[in-house]
C-alpha cells in the first residue's frame, strides 16, 4: 500500500481487522504471522468499530456479538487482540497502534481502504473476501457466463483448505473480553450512531453462530436447496449473507463445506465474486451510469411511462403500499435485516415500477439497505440493486416504464411461491416485537 519501510524498534506486527472480522480462514492474518514470524516478532490484531455515517444499533450490536470470540481464537494463536469502539466521530482507535508497529497488514477488498492517514511503516493488503482474488482480473465482466469459465479455471488453485496459523513468537499480554448481551446493549446505547435502527430481532452476530448456520444448512437444506431456494416459506438457504458482509465467514470455508451442490456455489462463487468485480472496476457501482447502454438508452426511452401507483422514499421505507407481499419483504427488511432472496427481487422491480422516476427508485432501494439492510454496503448491494434496472442481464420484452428490462409480477410470485405462507410468518414475526 505505500513504499515505507519496515520499523526496526518495533513490539509487533499489526493485523488492522477491517473488512474480514474473524480469526480462522483469514489471509491477512495468515499473512500478518508469517511476515512477524520472520521478524522475530508477535501479531497484534486490532478491530474497531467507528462511527460511520450509517453506523446504528443494527450494524453495531452484529459486528459487537462476534467481538468475545474473536478475542477468545487469537489468544489461542498465540496473537495479541484490542478492540476499540468508537463512541464519538473524533475518536481515534487502531491508527495509534499502526504508527507504533513494525508493519501493518490490512484487508484488502471491492473498494479498496484507502490510507486516510500517514502511515511511517511498510502497509500491505491482502485480500481473503473472494475465493479468486479480484485482483486476478483485470476489468469489468459483462456478465456472469463471461466471468465463470475465468474463475472455474483459477478455483483449483485458490479453493484449498488454509494451513494452519503458526506463531513462533507469542504476544504476552493475553485480551480479556467478555461480553454479556446486556453489555453490548449498553455500549451501543452510548455511542453516537443512529438509535432508531434497532438490532435485528432473529439474526445474531458473530463466527460462533456463522458456524453454526453453516453446519445447519449442511446438514438440513443443502440437498434441497436447488430445487427450493426459490420458495422462501421452505427456508432452504443458508441466511449466510450477513456473515459474509462483516467477514465473520470465509467464504473458503463456506464452499469447501458445501462443495457437493452445485447451484450453491453458482450463487456463493461466481454471482458473488460477480459482485465483487463489479464494485471494483466499476467508477460508481451506486450509479445508474454503471448500466450497460443499452438499459440507459431503454429506461431513457420509457422514463415518462406512467406508472400504476407511485409512493414516496418515506412511503416504501414504512412498507405503506397498496401489496401486502411488498408491504410483508419490507417489514421483514425492518425488523430482520434481510429479504429473502427471490422477493428480494420482486421488492426491488416493483419499487422501479412504482417510484416517479428510476432515480428516485434507485435512491429508495439505497437508502433502505443502508440503513437497515445487515448484508447492505456490500459489493452484492449495489450489483442486484442495479441488476433490477438490466446489469448483468439480458433484454426481455419491451412493455412500459421498464422498456426491455426484466419484469416481475404479483401473480408470478403467487403462482410460483407460497406467498400467504410468507405473509403470515412475516407476521407471526411482528408479533414477536
Ligand atoms: C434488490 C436486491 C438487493 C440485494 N442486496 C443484497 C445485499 O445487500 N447483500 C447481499 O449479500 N446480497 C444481496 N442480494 C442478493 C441475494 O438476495 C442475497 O445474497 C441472498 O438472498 C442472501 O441470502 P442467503 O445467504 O440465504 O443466500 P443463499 O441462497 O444461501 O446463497 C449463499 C450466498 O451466495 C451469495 N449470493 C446469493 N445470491 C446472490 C446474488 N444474486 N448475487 C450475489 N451473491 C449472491 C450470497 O453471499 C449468499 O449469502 C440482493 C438481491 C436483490 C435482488
Amino acid at each position: 500500500m505505500n513504499e515505507a519501510p519496515v520499523r526496526a524498534d518495533a513490539r509487533y506486527v499489526l493485523y488492522w481487522m477491517r473488512r474480514n472480522r474473524r480469526a480462522h480462514w483469514n489471509h491477512a492474518l495468515s499473512y500478518a504471522v508469517r511476515w512477524a514470524n520472520e521478524m522475530g516478532l508477535p501479531v497484534l490484531c486490532c478491530e474497531e468499530l467507528n462511527c460511520g455515517p450509517s453506523a446504528n444499533d443494527r450494524m453495531y450490536t452484529f459486528a459487537l456479538e462476534g467481538v468475545a470470540e474473536n478475542a477468545r481464537r487469537l489468544a489461542a494463536l498465540g496473537c495479541g487482540y484490542e478492540f476499540h469502539l468508537r463512541e464519538k466521530r473524533s475518536e481515534r482507535g487502531c491508527r495509534r497502534l499502526a504508527l507504533a508497529a513494525a508493519a501493518l497488514v490490512t484487508d484488502d477488498d471491492a473498494e479498496p481502504f484507502a490510507l486516510d492517514f500517514d502511515v511511517p511503516v511498510a502497509a500491505v493488503a491482502v485480500e481473503s473476501s473472494c475465493i479468486v482474488p479480484i485482483s486476478r482480473f483485470e476489468k469489468r465482466e459483462y456478465a456472469a457466463y463471461s466471468l465463470r469459465p475465468k474463475i472455474m479455471r483459477m478455483l483449483p488453485q485458490y479453493l484449498a483448505p488454509m494451513q494452519p496459523v503458526r506463531v513462533k513468537h507469542r504476544y504476552a499480554e493475553r485480551a480479556r473480553v467478555a461480553f454479556s448481551p446486556v453489555g453490548i446493549q449498553r455500549m451501543v446505547a452510548a455511542c453516537d450512531i443512529d438509535h432508531s435502527v434497532k438490532p435485528s430481532l432473529s439474526i445474531r452476530g458473530g463466527v460462533l453462530e456463522a458456524e453454526r448456520r453453516l453446519a445447519h444448512f449442511v446438514k438440513h437444506n443443502i440437498a434441497r436447496y436447488a430445487a427450493q431456494r426459490n420458495e422462501p416459506s421452505k427456508h432452504a438457504t443458508s441466511c449466510l449473507s450477513p456473515y459474509l458482509h462483516f467477514g465473520h465467514i470465509s467464504p473458503h470455508e463456506v464452499a469447501i463445506a458445501t462443495r457437493s451442490e452445485p447451484a450453491f456455489q453458482e450463487e456463493l462463487i461466481v454471482r458473488r465474486e460477480l459482485a465483487h468485480n463489479f464494485a471494483r472496476f466499476s467508477e460508481d457501482p451506486r450509479s445508474l451510469k454503471s448500466l450497460p447502454e443499452w438499459a440507459q438508452a431503454t429506461l431513457l426511452k420509457h422514463a415518462a411511462g406512467k406508472r400504476p401507483h407511485v409512493y414516496d422514499r418515506d412511503q416504501f421505507a414504512g412498507a405503506e403500499t397498496h401489496d401486502e407481499l411488498w408491504n410483508a419483504c419490507q417489514r421483514e427488511m425492518l425488523l430482520d435485516g434481510v429479504i429473502h432472496g427471490y422477493y428480494r427481487m420482486y421488492w426491488g422491480k416493483k419499487i422501479i415500477e412504482w417510484s416517479a422516476t428510476c432515480a428516485d427508485a434507485l435512491e429508495t432501494m439505497l437508502y433502505i439497505h443502508d440503513r437497515w439492510a445487515l448484508d447492505g454496503r456490500d459489493p452484492n448491494t449495489y450489483a442486484n440493486v442495479l441488476w433490477c434496472f438490466g446489469l448483468h442481464d439480458r433484454p426481455w420484452q419491451e412493455r412500459p416504464v421498464f422498456g426491455m428490462i426484466r419484469y416481475m409480477t404479483l401473480e408470478g410470485m403467487r403462482r410460483k411461491t407460497d406467498t400467504e405462507a410468507y405473509i403470515n410468518e412475516i407476521r407471526e414475526l411482528e408479533r414477536s416485537a
